[in-house]
């Protein structure tokens, strides 16, 4: 509510714009996107249409130029408040893995992979982080790279990647793979490697789609990288400017993870004071009760406190003149914050909006348990609430660890 006055009239109009198209677009169909792919991808086509993917690419490929936090904030919460998993996949096409390569100015990396994400077809990226052998080690900025398990080796002209990743959003859909590796894990940072890999390279396979209990509208597998090769100058930035481009995709993903709370945590309030409304407990509206109206009120101060700490982050993020680059140990700290706090208020309010609709919550009819399951998920990805709670002391002090 206040932060309509931090918002532009244009992010203003933009807000307006995505709650009008998930409310019609997504909100009606909720269930049915769980079950059937190509629903989504048609929900996917028309964001396409209304200019959202190639939003936050640079004009001369034919994208919008958006560099704003805190517009694809507002894009990812609002759609987040109808589906997360639509949220994510929109969030990851629309920019977040191809802004390293845009920070570093890589060219060879954006003529390759930037023209596909302005055209009029949904395309897909990938974010292949997590090694199969253990996601919260590499992911941890605290190991520098030490427990990185996919190495990468120079041959001429080529780098050839070797290993296994579980997990990544849009395995086997995305035309481009952002590719965390080891050139040496001895060398630590300037060890750690970050290649774009394009998604028709020989020798990347891809594992069976997961099943799971939440983003089910969002796609994960296993990447297999086996001798696959790649141009020397898909490389992003080179040794030690790769870590601190890693450390800054952890911040922003980070980030973007907090945005889908945000938007699950609103949803499942929604439902709740809707419900509490017009359901009616002896003489009264449920809510008319002391004790529901508080339990009413613990929602709002988290998912208002939320609020403020995500565009409180983006600010940050869109002043990199008053706050410094996004991969120093004190933004990925906040961004740290950020997210553990938006993830655990998730769980929290969507949990207690189960609580105040009985057992109607666990119907789909009421739409929450989608909700609930969707929250849990922002909790566990990018190393746990454990590893960001190390990202979280690190921007305070020299925290160490084998
Ligand atoms: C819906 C979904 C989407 C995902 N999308 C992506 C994606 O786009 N790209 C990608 O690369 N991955 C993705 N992942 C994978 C996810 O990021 C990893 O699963 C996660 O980081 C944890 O890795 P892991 O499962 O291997 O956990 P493990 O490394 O096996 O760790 C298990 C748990 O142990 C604890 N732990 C580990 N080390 C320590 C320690 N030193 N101290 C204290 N506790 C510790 C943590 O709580 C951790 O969660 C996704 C996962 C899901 C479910």
């Amino acid at each position: 509510m206040y932060l309509k006055d931090l918002l532009t009239k244009e992010q203003h109009d933009i807000r307006q714009t995505i709650k009008k198209f998930v409310d019609k677009e997504i909100m009606p169909i909720r269930e049915k996107l769980e079950e059937d792919y190509s629903l989504v991808e048609s929900v996917h086509k028309k964001l396409v249409d209304m200019g959202i993917q190639r939003a936050g690419y640079p004009e001369e490929y034919g994208g919008g130029g958006s560099h704003s936090a805190t517009t694809l904030g507002i894009v990812c919460e609002e759609l987040a408040r109808g589906d997360a998993g639509i949220s994510l996949s929109t969030g990851i096409n629309g920019g977040i893995i191809l802004q390293p390569a845009m920070m570093a100015k890589n060219k060879a990396i954006l003529d390759k992979f930037v023209p596909a994400f302005c055209e009029n077809k949904v395309n897909y990226a990938c974010l292949s982080m997590t090694d199969s052998a253990g996601g919260a080690d590499s992911e941890n900025p605290l190991l520098k790279g030490k427990y990185i398990a996919t190495k990468a080796e120079l041959d001429g002209n080529e780098w050839v990647i070797n290993g296994n990743k579980s997990w990544p959003t849009h395995a086997g859909l995305a035309s481009v793979y952002l590719t965390v590796c080891t050139t040496d894990p001895k060398l630590a940072d300037d060890g750690i490697a970050i290649i774009y890999v394009p998604g028709d390279a020989k020798g990347l396979s891809f594992g069976k789609p997961e099943t799971k209990m939440g983003y089910r509208t969002s796609i994960n597998g296993s990447v297999f990288y086996d001798n696959v090769r790649v141009p020397k100058e898909f490389r992003l930035a080179g040794p030690g400017h790769d870590a601190h481009f890693y450390y800054a995709v952890m911040g922003g993903a980070q980030w973007h993870s907090s945005t889908m709370s945000l938007g699950i945590a609103q949803a499942a309030f929604d439902i709740a004071l809707a419900y509490t409304g017009e359901r009616m407990s002896g003489s009264r509206p449920v809510r008319e009760w002391s004790l529901a109206a508080g339990v009413l009120a613990d929602m709002a101060i988290r998912l208002e406190t939320t609020r403020a700490l995500v565009y409180n982050y983006a600010w940050m993020m869109d002043h990199p003149e008053q706050y410094g680059p996004p991969f120093t140990p004190e933004m990925v700290s906040r961004a740290g914050i950020v997210r553990i706090y938006a993830a655990d208020a998730a769980v929290w309010v969507a949990n207690k909006a189960m609580e105040l609709l009985g057992s109607n919550g666990l119907s789909p009819e009421y739409h929450l348990e989608k909700y609930l399951r969707d929250s849990k998920i922002t909790q566990l990805w990018l190393g746990g609430q454990q590893v960001s709670r190390y990202r979280v002391v690190r921007g305070y002090y020299d925290y160490t660890v084998g």
